[in-house]
């Protein structure tokens, strides 16, 4: 079941990226998430490993499912959970990023789970606290839990993750989800080939060890997991495609573009899905192919694995160094 044997934990005190992760750890995080899956399927949810402890997601970009689930997750921990809205936060009068992680430093969390807009925001933040700091997404850099929940959804499924060739397809260029997901399938040996137009992919992505297509028709033959991105148009400054009808006929996921894949090849969606731009619904929906909902429901399981790895060197509540 598990592609590496896992006896070293997680020897880190922040999850920053999946760069730089060896294979034993990320193991570790999965081999950990798989026993929260099966905990989050019966009645009593909640555990007390994080009890005491003080987790603040601090979001200063919009999410659904990773705030959502990061709550949950620390909350069936045990932990106390708050929400900054940054909405309504000292952010909107001008306090910069340092001034405000510098504020709820001065509060005592012992995790801060920190989602921006700017790439390296989140490890410059690491350097500046006390806590323990998980990356919810940078820029277009890292989204290490996004890629972690991808894995996890494939090794379920699948039983491993090496030699798995996977397809991720569209806007790569601003994609942290795809940068995530790159690294973390090299590292446990699957096959990743990325497709988009030329204006999507970018430059120097095969020194990451994909192979580029931008012939979503050629890219998708026989592959066993079909991993489809948003255009994502807040990162844009432009527009990086002719028009959306056009792209949905060249990039987007349907039918007969996925019958290209292997009969079984699994249809993916970090989300928010854009259905018919590069995703038709008949797919999204397909009850056989689609994973997109196991999507969700593993990413409640890996925040908790993750909390809990990292809660696992935080100092003894009693005092002593744990
Ligand atoms: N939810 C993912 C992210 O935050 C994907 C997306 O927004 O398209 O990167």
């Amino acid at each position: 079941m598990n592609d590496t044997a896992s006896p070293a934990g997680y020897p880190h005190r922040h999850l920053l990226g999946i760069e730089g992760l060896h294979p034993p750890e990320i193991a570790y995080l999965l081999d950990l998430a798989d026993a929260y899956v099966e905990q989050n399927r019966q009645i009593d949810k909640k555990r007390a490993v994080l009890r005491g402890r003080t987790q603040v997601n601090l979001f200063f970009e919009a999410s659904t499912r990773t705030s959502t689930s990061f709550e949950l997750a620390g909350k069936r921990l045990g932990a106390d959970v708050i929400n900054m809205a940054v909405a309504r936060s000292s952010v909107q009068k001008g306090e910069t990023l340092l001034d405000t992680a510098m504020t709820l430093n001065a509060m005592h969390p012992d995790v801060l789970v920190v989602r921006h807009g700017d790439s390296g925001a989140v490890q410059l933040l690491s350097q500046k606290v006390g806590c323990a700091v998980i990356n919810a997404g940078d820029g277009a850099h890292e989204h290490p839990t996004q890629a972690l929940l991808d894995a996890l959804t494939i090794r379920r499924r699948r039983g491993h993750l090496d030699g798995q060739v996977v397809a991720i397809c569209g806007d790569i260029l601003h994609s942290r989800v795809a940068r995530s997901n790159i690294i973390l399938l090299n590292t446990m040996g699957a096959e990743v080939r990325v497709i988009g137009p030329p204006t999507l992919v970018p430059a120097a992505v095969e020194a990451l060890g994909v192979t580029v297509h931008h012939d979503m028709r050629k890219g998708l033959n026989g592959v066993d997991i079909v991993m489809m991105l948003r255009l994502q148009i807040e990162r844009m400054q432009g527009s990086y495609v002719p028009s959306l009808r056009e792209y949905f006929q060249l990039y987007g996921l349907d039918q007969s573009k996925l019958e290209l894949a292997k009969p079984d090849a699994l249809i993916m969606h970090p989300g928010p899905m854009n259905r018919g731009v590069e995703i038709d619904s008949l797919v999204a929906d397909d009850i056989n192919r689609s994973v997109i909902r196991e999507q969700v429901e593993m990413g409640v399981a890996v925040r908790m694995a993750c909390l809990d790895a990292l809660g696992r060197h935080l100092p003894n509540l009693n005092g002593a160094a744990s």
